[in-house]
C-alpha cells in the first residue's frame, strides 16, 4: 500500500532520487536503471497503483506535460522522445505507482519489446 510503495517513499523524500522536476500534484526524477541518456519517471503525488485504477482524467494529462516540459529542458523536445505506461504483466509493471517513463536521446526501436 501507500506507506510501504516505493515511489510514495520518494515522494516523501524517506528514499533518495535524483528529482528532475515537483509540481503540486506530480514527480520526477531519474530512472535508476536508464534504458536511454535520458530515462525519467513522472508520477503523481497521490497512490494510484496502476492506469486501470485511475479515476481522475486529468491525470494522465499532468504527466504528459511535466514529461514535456522535461524533454524540453534536456534537449530532446526536437530530436524526439518517448512516454510509455507500463500496466500489470504483459507490459512488464514492476512498481505499482503509476509512473510515465520518459525516455530520450537516442533513437528508439518500434515496435518496442
Ligand atoms: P515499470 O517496469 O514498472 O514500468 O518501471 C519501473 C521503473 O522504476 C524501472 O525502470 C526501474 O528501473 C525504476 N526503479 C525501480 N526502483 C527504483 C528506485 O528505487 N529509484 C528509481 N529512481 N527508479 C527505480
Ligand atoms: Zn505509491
Amino acid at each position: 500500500m501507500a506507506d510501504r510503495c516505493l515511489f510514495c517513499r520518494i515522494v516523501r523524500k524517506e528514499i533518495p532520487a535524483q528529482i528532475v522536476a515537483e509540481t503540486d500534484d506530480c514527480v520526477a526524477f531519474r530512472d535508476v536503471n536508464p534504458q536511454a541518456p535520458l530515462h525519467v519517471l513522472v508520477i503523481p503525488r497521490e497512490h494510484v497503483p496502476t492506469l486501470n485504477d485511475a479515476t481522475d482524467p486529468a491525470l494522465v494529462g499532468r504527466l504528459a506535460m511535466v514529461a514535456a516540459d522535461i524533454a524540453q529542458r534536456e534537449g530532446v523536445a526536437e530530436s524526439g522522445y518517448r512516454t510509455v505506461i507500463n500496466t500489470n504483466a504483459d507490459a512488464g509493471q514492476t512498481v505499482f505507482h503509476v509512473h510515465l517513463h520518459l525516455l530520450g536521446g537516442r533513437r528508439m526501436g518500434w515496435p518496442p519489446g
